[in-house]
């Protein structure tokens, strides 16, 4: 049998290191995609992958990525996440622009690249992240609330559009998760970052990753739409209980 491919972007930490890690354990080949390639070439040579320089949000980088890839079986849309919690009446605009081209565009484009890859394989994958911040929203939140929005959007036109043909769209919408998100999100301010996690047990990269693994390995015919898993401890994006 051939070995199953899969390509994971933003793979240099958090859920989508995680999810090449367990890819990799359930037999895939795995193609890891992000902006630091030190990252990506040490967890490459720990899965007998392969790291590729990716930004999501330069269409030129893309193409690159998009030529050295395979038939393709799943692709995990992961790259992407928050920067900043500003009101509306403090918009930075750089800010909505950069989160809209990593979460959105980003995600879109490098599905274009993809498809004919995926096609290619009569039996593809397209797993988007998408997050509670896709169904909720909260003040400050809108830059990103707005984008994760959006991914609820295309995850839905995606099983639209390809409807007849191999290809399954799942989305999977986490709530707290412990990895670098926090510290993006505040520009490196690790103290901040750290309280977003205080006094709660919040989902691990891993936890998040299985939810994915759990998805993708369900047989052909079965399309899992959507997983939101959020801690025991968070009712809501705003609503957590703190120990
Ligand atoms: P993370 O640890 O900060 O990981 C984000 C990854 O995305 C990094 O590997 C980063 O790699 C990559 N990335 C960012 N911009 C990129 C670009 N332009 N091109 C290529 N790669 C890029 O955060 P995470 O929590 O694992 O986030 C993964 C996904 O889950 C994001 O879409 C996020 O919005 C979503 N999510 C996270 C949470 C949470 O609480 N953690 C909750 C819901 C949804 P480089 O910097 O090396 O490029």
């Amino acid at each position: 049998m051939t070995q199953k491919t899969a390509v994971v972007t933003g793979a240099s930490s958090g859920i989508g290191a995680a999810t090449a890690r367990m890819l990799a354990a359930q037999g895939y080949k795995v193609y890891v995609g992000a902006r630091r390639l030190d990252r990506l070439q040490a967890l490459a040579a720990e899965i007998d992958g392969v790291a590729l320089m990716l930004d999501v949000t330069d269409p030129e980088s893309v193409a690159a990525f998009a030529a050295k890839i395979p038939v393709l079986n799943v692709l995990v849309n992961n790259a992407g996440g928050a920067l900043g919690l500003e009101a509306i009446a403090e918009l930075d605009e750089a800010k909505w622009l950069a989160m809209y081209q990593s979460n959105v565009l980003g995600l879109a484009r490098v599905t274009k690249a993809l498809l004919p890859q995926l096609r290619a394989s009569g039996d593809g994958h397209v797993v988007n992240l998408g997050s509670i911040a896709g169904h909720e929203t909260y003040a400050g939140g809108a830059g990103y609330t707005a984008v994760k929005h959006a991914v609820r959007a295309i995850s839905e036109t995606m099983r639209l559009e390809w409807l007849g043909e191999p290809i399954r769209v799942t989305e999977i919408d986490p709530g707290f998760a412990e990895t670098e998100f926090s510290l993006v999100r505040f520009a490196g301010d690790a103290e901040r970052a750290r309280k977003v996690y205080e006094g709660l047990q919040p989902l691990s990269a891993e936890d998040v990753a299985d939810s994915i693994v759990w998805a993708v390995t369900r047989p052909s015919h079965v399309n899992i739409d959507q997983i939101i898993l959020k801690p025991t401890a968070q009712a809501r994006v705003d609503k957590i209980h703190r120990g």
